[in-house]
């Protein structure tokens, strides 16, 4: 119950407390992301958390990629919306992770090669991305050669090692900084990156013109505005003043750093020292957040019963973290915890980036390569045309949920919060009994950790579904 008001106070405080902040057509409060630094984290590893937000039919389906020797494409697990062109989530064989924010910009100018580039831009990480500096490279390549199409979108890409955030302007521009590993990043679906010195090649990369375009279309007066500020000079101005994108942003930081932030997104930092080491329960705590860590200063009345424009919202339709710890075997030492619909209702599954098959249910088609084939060409009507999808189990709990959120979350939440616990109890004995098959060291022990991550996923949702 506690819950539900603190969610009937944010949507108020949305609702009531504008101040100079705009409400505006595409401000954009589609997925938020989180990226900790391996100096942050209780067990040393990067963590990148994500909500994917989506409006519409949607039909979550998880393929496992094989690689293919002959166009030298890596092996990887893809999170497939079908039919949408900047929802999926990857994390391949290296362990790269890649996921992505929409965040418009203020270009208005179409600048592509033939049809420019959208969906491909994270499909090419997956594929051929050995790091996350590396997939930071391969996104710069492509935006620069194709034009990118969108008005623009911030992709947080991890390995085992570090975290980037890369941001994309539509035509070709690009920004990317490395998150250091002793902070924390988190991203609404406006730009991030503050102050940017691209002769650090370490911590920056990007279009050489990035500050000299944004002068000659007049974005940008060094003698009047001083210093060079990406987010300020690239964003599109009514996503960069939008109180969605700034509440959640506060409800984030305000859980890292335990200070409060007030609603001005030009005093936020690009990433924050947290106040305590983060584990994966900190990061279910912030994608599933309703609004619990707004300041109550900047709460004012409870009127409306939504539970939507949180983090946590009716739109989020997948929740990802991915654990990814580079001092144990990447097959076992890259995971990637899932739900499929909102993580206040669903617990978060295992997938090893090891394994080779996903559970039954969770592909549409028999081949990944059939659902790359059709991922645009069929998407209507799924739940009429692939009624067998496991997605529709989650898409009708949710739906019933939200019939009468108040009465019924309680108990949903108690069940998952159980089954959560004892998943994470688990995964110390299990990735030990892989282990000790890696050094065994033989090929046949190879064969075997891979049917043994398949089946442990397969496992886990099978006992989900028993119990829950
Ligand atoms: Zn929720």
């Amino acid at each position: 119950m506690k819950q539900y008001i603190r969610i009937l106070s944010f949507i108020t405080l949305l609702l009531t407390s504008l101040g100079s902040f705009a409400q505006s057509q595409g401000d954009g409060w589609n997925c938020f992301a989180v990226l900790a630094g391996k100096a942050t984290t209780i067990d040393n590893s990067v963590l990148l958390a994500h909500n994917e937000d989506d409006s519409g039919e949607q039909m979550i389906n998880i393929y496992n990629v094989p690689a293919n020797k002959e166009k030298g494409t890596n092996k990887y697990i893809w999170v497939e919306f079908p039919g949408m062109a900047v929802a999926d989530g990857f994390l391949n064989e290296y362990g790269v992770a890649v996921v992505s924010d929409a965040c418009n910009s203020r270009e208005d100018r179409e600048d592509f090669t033939d049809v420019g580039v959208l969906y491909q831009v994270r499909e090419s990480v997956a594929k051929y991305a050995k790091s996350a500096r590396h997939a930071v490279e391969i996104i710069g390549k492509i935006v620069t050669e194709k034009g990118y199409t969108g008005s623009g979108r911030t992709y947080v890409v991890a390995d085992c090692n570090q975290g980037w955030v890369c941001s994309v302007v539509k035509g070709r521009h690009w920004i990317a900084q490395r998150v250091p590993d002793d902070m924390v990043m988190s991203i609404p679906n406006y730009y991030t990156i503050g102050e940017i010195d691209l002769s650090d090649t370490s911590n920056f990369l990007g279009s050489p013109d990035i500050i000299s375009y944004a002068q000659e279309r007049g974005w940008y007066n060094p003698e009047k505005d001083g210093k060079f500020i990406f987010k300020k000079v690239y964003s599109n101005p009514g996503t960069y003043s939008s109180y969605r994108n700034a509440f959640r942003h506060i409800s984030a930081m305000n859980y890292i750093t335990g200070e409060n932030y007030t609603l001005n997104p030009d005093t936020y930092p690009f990433a924050l020292k947290p106040n305590r080491k983060l584990g994966l329960d900190d990061m279910i705590q912030i994608l599933s957040s309703h609004g619990e860590n707004i300041p109550d200063n900047l709460i004012k009345e409870r009127k409306t019963d939504s539970h939507n424009e949180c983090i946590c919202n009716d739109r989020t339709v997948c929740a990802a973290i991915f654990q990814l710890r580079n001092y144990i075997p990447v097959e076992i030492g890259a995971v990637m915890w899932a739900t499929a619909a909102s993580p206040c209702i669903e617990a978060f599954i295992p997938w090893y980036s090891g394994m080779t098959q996903s559970p039954d249910g969770f592909t549409r088609f028999s081949s990944a390569e059939l659902a790359q084939e059709r991922h645009f060409s069929d998407s209507k009507e799924k739940q009429k045309n692939y009624p067998n999808g496991i997605a529709w189990k989650f898409v009708n709990r949710l739906e019933w949920v939200l019939e009468d959120y108040p009465a019924r979350i309680g108990k949903i939440s108690a069940t998952k919060n159980k089954i959560q616990k004892e998943l994470f109890d688990n995964q110390q004995k299990f990735e030990e009994k892989i282990i000790k098959l890696f050094n065994s060291g033989s090929a046949s022990s190879y064969k075997q950790i891979q049917a043994m991550l398949n089946k442990y996923t397969e496992r886990c949702y099978n006992n989900y579904f028993k119990e829950f």
